[in-house]
């Protein structure tokens, strides 16, 4: 068989989004546009400003902010060492004196660390390697592969680059780059949010993704009053409103501080042993990691027996009970209704005091669509200043999943006006006038070729153009233009100002 034939038969492989990732395509992209903009609005009017963080960082930020015990560290992050491709490990052919050579050539040009270690490192493998060709020259095999052994056991002290990893979330972000741009030089508090993909290697499911969006928040100072908890709520809250996400129902609780936090815990974990054989192989683990956690189960057989365990608010010092009372006295001056809900802890370490989780309809077991609280204390874990912060985080993904599952995410499809034409004078008049309309903020399509009339408004038709403008010699000729409506066929003409003075009208009508 000829090369050609080989290559005909040999399809090209068709490629396909990774699992848990996914395409957002039009008409869909206009709701997550209309979300966003949203958001900017909303946020907007309660002073805060946006911030856009790298997709990655540091491994080590996310482990000591979110928790190296979390699943989120743990098991469910994209993470990645960040060095030269070049430099991947030597395989079994390698040459032990170019791969050497080459870790020099990368640490001279900057692309991995210079660092005394590892100058140390490259020192003691080039040590080697001369021990290794004296070995060969006199041909003692043994020498030889125990040189080459110590080659690659020193190798393995070399730090190529960073650990690095793909962001789960992005308050240990706006943390790290509160204390960077030193933040607290500024008006406190700062009021910062974002929105952008995050990354976890969850199993995928409905709501559930590997690269997922969230919209979030923080508020970082020096106060940790009350109020500044109800307005962060309060904005969610009002957000949601605006989109009119429907079935939402906002859950509160306060999970103590460092005083009173860990004496629970340990009440809570001294309960839980007693009964730990008739709970799950999940939550007997949970007991030693993070009896908190056991709140949270889902499984049925459980339920009873978490019904009897002490509640943290039974538990809260005083400074705690306090602060928790004014924060629902504050939501309730504004007007925002919750439910206490004493099992909601959040997985994530940072927490504490109020926390909040919010769901709306339509989504199944993942219907959480944002959680959030304070976490006092987080900046101060990231090298900063003593700071006080409170934020949430919305999964976009979710929120646009249930807008659609209630008929709340119509978008406006199609195009204002479709210019049908015919005639090299009609074209040149075609494309003045698109442009013109285009400027007075109408959308347009122009056809990139003459079509015959009937073809051109069938096509404007499946576009779903509210109207067809109609230019042919005539028109052009008597510079009177003929529009028509394409919802009920009537036609009517216009010359060129009174046109647009005509679309105009009736956009205003019309929105
Ligand atoms: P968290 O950062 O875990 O507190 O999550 C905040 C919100 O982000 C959740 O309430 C979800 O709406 C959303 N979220 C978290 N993980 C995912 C995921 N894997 N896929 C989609 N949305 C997610």
């Amino acid at each position: 068989m000829s090369e050609g034939a080989v290559k005909k038969e040999e399809k090209p492989r068709k490629f396909q989004a990774i699992r848990g990732t996914r395409d957002l395509l039009p008409p869909e992209t206009a709701v997550w546009n209309r979300v966003e903009q949203t958001a900017h609005e909303v946020f907007g009017t309660f002073g805060f400003a946006e911030i856009r963080p790298p997709i990655f960082e540091l491994t080590e930020l996310f482990a000591r902010s979110i928790g190296s015990d979390t699943d989120i560290v743990s098991k469910e992050m994209f993470a990645f060492e960040d060095r030269p491709s070049e430099l991947s490990p030597p395989g079994p052919n390698e040459i032990p004196d170019d791969y050497t050579e080459a870790i020099q050539k990368s640490m001279d040009g900057g692309l991995i660390p210079s660092t005394p270690s590892n100058k140390r490192t490259v020192a003691a493998m080039r040590q080697k390697l001369a021990e290794l060709h004296a070995a060969e020259d006199k041909r003692e095999t043994q020498e030889v592969e125990n040189a080459y052994l110590w080659w690659a056991f020193e190798l393995q002290d070399l730090k190529l680059g960073d650990a690095l990893a793909l962001r789960p979330e992005a308050t240990a972000s706006v943390c790290r780059a509160y204390v960077e741009h030193g933040m607290q030089q500024l008006p406190q508090p700062v009021k910062l949010y974002y929105m952008g993909p995050m990354f976890r290697r969850e199993r995928p499911q409905k709501g559930r993704y590997r690269q997922f969006y969230q919209i979030g928040a923080e508020v970082l100072g020096g106060s940790d009053a009350p109020a500044i908890d109800a307005e962060v709520i309060e904005m969610v809250m009002t957000f949601f409103d605006r989109l009119e996400l429907q079935g939402v129902q906002l859950d509160l609780n306060s999970i103590g501080c460092r005083e009173c936090r860990p004496k629970y815990v340990e009440l809570l974990r001294a309960e839980l042993v007693k009964v730990k054989d008739n709970l799950g192989a999940d939550s007997q683990r949970r007991i030693e990691t993070n009896p908190l956690r056991v709140l949270d189960s889902k499984l049925e057989t459980e339920q009873g027996i978490i019904a009897t365990l002490p509640r943290i608010a039974d538990h809260l010092c005083d400074d705690c009970k306090t602060h928790y009372a004014a924060v629902k006295h504050q939501l309730e001056m504004r007007g925002v209704i919750y439910r206490e809900n004493w099992r909601l802890v959040r997985g994530l370490d940072y927490y504490m005091r109020t926390t909040f989780e919010i769901t709306a309809q339509g989504l199944g077991s993942q219907n959480a669509v944002c959680g959030g609280g304070r976490y006092d204390g987080l900046v101060e874990l990231l090298g900063g200043p003593a700071t006080k912060g409170i934020g949430f985080a919305i999964g976009e993904d979710r929120l646009i999943l249930s807008l659609q599952e209630s008929g709340k995410a119509a978008v406006q499809q199609g195009r204002d006006v479709y210019i049908a034409w015919m005639g090299e004078h009609a074209r040149a008049t075609a494309i003045r006038a698109a442009k013109d309309l285009r400027k007075a903020g109408f959308s347009v399509e122009l056809p990139p070729v003459e079509l015959k009339f009937g073809k051109a408004l069938g096509q404007a038709d499946k576009l779903g153009a509210k109207y067809a403008l109609i230019l042919g010699d005539n028109e052009v000729a008597e510079g009177l233009w003929t529009l028509k409506t394409l919802a009920d066929g009537s036609q009517a003409k216009f010359t060129e100002p009174e046109l647009l003075e005509h679309l105009r009208k009736q956009k205003a009508l019309s929105s």
